[in-house]
């Protein structure tokens, strides 16, 4: 039997005032059972939205884990390993890395168990296959490659633009346009350090990193023009809004895709009008939640790509701050102190919770 903890909440809200510990056991597995101990995992954007109660996938308040009133654990996604198996476990043993197959699993706990199909083995580190990589895998890396991959049909040498370049799905939009070929224009908030940021982003394979406001001027313009030359700008993802958005539709050529994915400035997603009748524009939203609760399969051959990627050091993890978690030490107070403190950080920096 396991002594396991998790970060639950009853009721939406404030995140750091509604989440709480909750304590259950997990007997020994099932006969095509595992149990796993959690390894890592991110707090996302997505995950503090669904606590809030804004986001439209989450999962049902319910009398789990031994408890009397309702209640979701917190968290989407996560790396564990298998510490024990069922007899009639065919492909996963004492050891492995797995993800959840699907969204909303509740993954901001110390152990779980389910059956086997409820995971995506993905094997142990090898390459710059480490806990952070793994653990951000099926959200982050997955969305940016989808984006990059399934919108539109981006050639060797094509551009795509993007704001938000700071996020991590941004730092791996960069990367895996490189692999695949493609240029692209990051747009990022100006900050003091702007030339450090902009460095960073181009080494990991970002073709220019342009600010909010270069974006906006007109002036500017004439060095992107010059930039792209005869190439075509077919895809902009926006994960901002607002005036961000209609700046970075303005970078599109004739016939480009704009995708929003993300609101982070929390303000609605504007475009020029002329753009959609000169320039034939498409705008479209993407979900990776939807994509992967409609088809598995695909999740898989993502995973699977990625996964390649960062063993044959393609890929580096998104920079995270990373805060070790030790439940078992711990008291309850001090576990969800441990939590409110890190949702606090999350709002300047990744967070990246290790046990
Ligand atoms: P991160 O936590 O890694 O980064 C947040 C990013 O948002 C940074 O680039 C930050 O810029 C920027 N930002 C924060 N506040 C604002 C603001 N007020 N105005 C403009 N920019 C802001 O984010 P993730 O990579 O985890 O997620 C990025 C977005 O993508 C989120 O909106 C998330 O919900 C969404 N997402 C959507 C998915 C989908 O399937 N639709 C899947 C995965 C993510 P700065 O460096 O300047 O602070």
């Amino acid at each position: 039997m396991v002594n396991a903890k998790a970060i639950v909440y009853s009721n939406y809200g404030i995140p750091s005032e509604e989440i709480k510990v909750h304590k259950y056991t997990i007997d020994s597995p099932t006969a095509d059972g595992v149990v796993l101990k959690t390894l890592a995992h991110p707090i996302n954007p997505s995950d503090i939205n669904q606590i809030e109660g804004v986001y439209p996938s989450r999962p049902q308040l319910a009398e789990i884990l031994g408890s009397e009133i309702p209640i979701a654990v917190a968290g989407n996604e996560a790396l564990s390993k298998v510490v024990e198996v069922g007899p009639d476990v065919k492909d996963l043993k004492v050891g492995d890395w797995v993800i959840p197959s699907f969204p909303n699993y509740g993954t901001w706990r110390s152990h779980c168990s389910g059956k086997e199909s409820d995971y995506i083995k993905i094997g142990s580190p090898e390459g710059n296959l480490t806990k952070n990589a793994a653990a951000c895998l099926s959200v982050n890396t997955c969305t940016a490659y989808e984006m990059l991959t399934t919108i539109t049909k981006l050639e060797p040498g094509d551009w795509f633009v993007q704001n938000g370049g700071t996020s991590s799905v941004g730092r791996f939009a960069v990367q895996i346009a490189k692999i695949l070929g493609y240029n692209s224009i990051s747009v990022v908030r100006d900050r003091p350090n702007i030339e450090e940021v902009k460095q960073e982003l181009q080494a990991l394979g970002a073709t220019h990193v342009i600010t909010e406001e270069q974006c906006g001027s007109r002036q500017f313009l004439k060095t992107i023009k010059q930039w792209i030359g005869n190439g075509q700008v077919k895809l902009a993802l926006n994960c901002v809004g607002g005036e961000s958005s209609s700046n970075l539709a303005r970078k599109l050529s004739p016939d480009g895709f704009f995708v929003t994915y993300g609101g982070m400035s929390k303000r609605p997603v504007t475009f020029p009008t002329s753009l959609f009748i000169f320039k034939n524009l498409t705008a479209k939203g993407y979900w990776i939640t939807k994509n992967n609760f409609k088809d598995l399969d695909q999740k898989k051959h993502v995973v699977k790509t990625v996964l390649e990627y960062f063993r044959d050091q393609k890929l580096v993890a998104a920079t995270a701050e990373e805060t070790e978690i030790d439940w078992e030490a711990l008291g309850d107070a001090e576990v969800l102190k441990f939590y409110q403190d890190s949702l606090q950080r999350s709002k300047s920096r990744k967070q990246l919770i290790v046990s």
